[in-house]
């Protein structure tokens, strides 16, 4: 229930939950600051308009939003996240999977390892301890 006392809608439920999951990402990581942030809502804003347009997808507004956020640091900022797998040779991001599907998570490709839930970096980290 929101304030006004109406139901929150599926979409609203699950672009609040998605875009809470990316921002946990972005504090293990240690770039959630308020430019990023903004950059997160500007992708929550866009995915809203794409899951009115096609409601089937409102399960994958998590990983799209990963992805949305991880294009714009790239442009900004550089690579995210940087794969905490693999101690050795060049720094690389890890990607999501699946890119249009529920249940996101992050993984290596190098490693070929599945490295978190989109949500739950920190604990892969263990910058949130
Ligand atoms: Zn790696």
């Amino acid at each position: 229930m929101d304030p006004s006392g109406l139901p929150i809608s599926p979409l609203e439920q699950a672009l609040h939950a998605a875009r809470a999951l990316v921002l946990a990402d972005l504090v293990a990581g240690q770039v959630a600051e308020a430019d990023v942030v903004s950059l997160v809502e500007e992708s929550v804003v866009q995915r809203r308009w794409w899951v009115e347009q096609w409601p089937e997808g409102v399960s994958y507004v998590a990983g799209l939003i990963a992805q949305d956020v991880q294009d714009a640091l790239l442009e900004r900022y550089g690579r995210w996240p940087l794969c905490p797998v693999c101690g050795s040779g060049d720094p690389h991001a890890l990607d999501v999977e699946p890119e249009l599907g529920p249940d996101p998570h992050w993984v290596c490709h190098q490693a070929g390892v599945k490295v978190a839930s989109v949500g739950s970096l920190g604990r892969a980290t263990g910058s949130a301890s």
